[in-house]
């Protein structure tokens, strides 16, 4: 069995760190990639900078064999680049462990230590793009809020794997270095936060982990932008959405994020949760409706009654494709209800969320659902 220098680099990674606890705290430690290259043709590339949060494109598992059994966020981010000395021959990289955490535990001081990360270095003139890594489940909803709050042209790629690095055909390798090869690019500039995974340049907007066991898991109704192949940026389409420099949200004024929740609509369900969630002061409620965003009978009240204590509800559907038209399975002027358009109830909570915080009213978050 041969093994890539990046498969034998997080395999000695992950037997030396065999026991060890992923802390959740903020780990911030920089270190510099493996120079393959020359120092002078270095210093003329391109200088991205990789923060890594963790997740499976850090994992290891105890052996080839294992795909899916392993455990997340295990090898620190100068593991991760010194097994792959190609990305020396795209930029002159360098990485920050930010987090060592599998994407599942994110929470919204994640969000906003990160995001500020992000916009501290895209202000920096000597850093020319950024790489996140991170796991892929919550991966989509990080990327959509530095695409909200992360103001600048400079190319932002956020990447995961589906396979930990100790795996038979892992993915992260060739993700990681499409992401630094995508991130190092001019023709990226100004497209928003991009996805990079699987080969394909994704709009951080329209993309969602749709595929829990596959290697080409992130899927867009929309379509790729592009794709990257061999270093070089293939493109097709280009977002219309605000984002980034064009966003009215902007990480640096932000402190904190209020709290919005989800409430999952089936068949027999009750208003338990709606209830338990106003009694503990959540400001708005994403009900994520089965088909277009449909509201049981026995559930409309409840919400209505949310609604009047000042909790704004948001109507998404729970259906991943299509999107939630305003005023036709609800009454939504009547209601002063807002409609989530084509996005997830998770990533309606993020829009939500800044809206909010910025002391947005209904109106203005519909505004807001349509234009981003
Ligand atoms: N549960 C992992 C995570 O999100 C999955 C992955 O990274 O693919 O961190």
């Amino acid at each position: 069995m041969t093994f890539h220098r990046f498969q034998k680099s997080l395999l000695a990674a992950a037997i030396a760190l065999a026991g060890f606890t992923a802390a959740p705290g903020l780990v911030l430690a920089q270190t510099a990639a493996p120079a393959a290259a020359t120092a002078p043709a270095q210093a003329a590339k391109p200088h991205v900078v990789v923060l890594a949060t963790g997740g499976t494109i850090a994992g290891a598992g105890a052996s080839a064999a294992n795909s899916a059994t392993y455990t997340a966020a295990k090898v620190p981010v100068d593991k991760l680049l010194a097994g792959l000395p190609e990305l020396a021959n795209v930029a002159r990289v360098s990485g920050e462990q930010v987090f060592q955490i599998a994407s599942e535990s994110f929470n919204n001081d994640n969000l906003l230590t990160l995001a500020k990360r992000v916009s501290q270095l895209a202000k920096q003139s000597d850093v020319d793009g950024i790489v996140i890594t991170h796991g892929t489940d919550t991966l989509a909803e990080t990327a959509y809020f530095l695409s909200l709050t992360v103001h600048t042209d400079k190319p932002i790629a956020v990447v995961g794997s589906m396979r930990p690095g100790t795996a038979l055909s892992a993915d992260g390798a060739l993700n990681l270095l499409n992401a630094v090869s995508v991130a190092a690019s001019k023709d990226a500039q100004g497209k928003g936060v991009l996805i990079t995974m699987a080969d394909q340049i994704q709009s951080a907007r329209d993309t969602n982990k749709d595929i829990n066991i596959a290697t080409n898991a992130f899927q867009s109704q929309w379509g790729s932008l592009g794709m990257v192949v061999e270093g070089k940026n293939y493109w097709f389409r280009a977002p219309v959405k605000r984002h980034t420099n064009q966003s009215e949200f902007n990480i640096d004024g932000i402190t904190s994020l209020p709290s919005v929740e989800i409430v999952y609509a089936y068949g027999n369900v009750q208003p338990t949760a709606v209830n338990a969630l106003v009694n503990a002061g959540a400001k708005a409620i994403i009900h994520a409706g089965t088909g277009n965003g449909s509201v049981a009978d026995r559930m409309v009240k409840p919400l209505q009654d949310a609604h009047a204590k000042g909790v704004v509800i948001v109507r998404a559907a729970r259906v991943p494709y299509g999107f939630v038209l305003r005023n036709a399975e609800q009454p939504d002027d009547k209601y002063d209800w807002v409609v989530a358009h084509d996005m997830r109830p998770e990533k309606a909570r993020i829009l939500t969320m800044l809206a909010l915080a910025k002391g947005a009213d209904t109106k203005e978050l519909q505004r807001m659902f349509w234009e981003y």
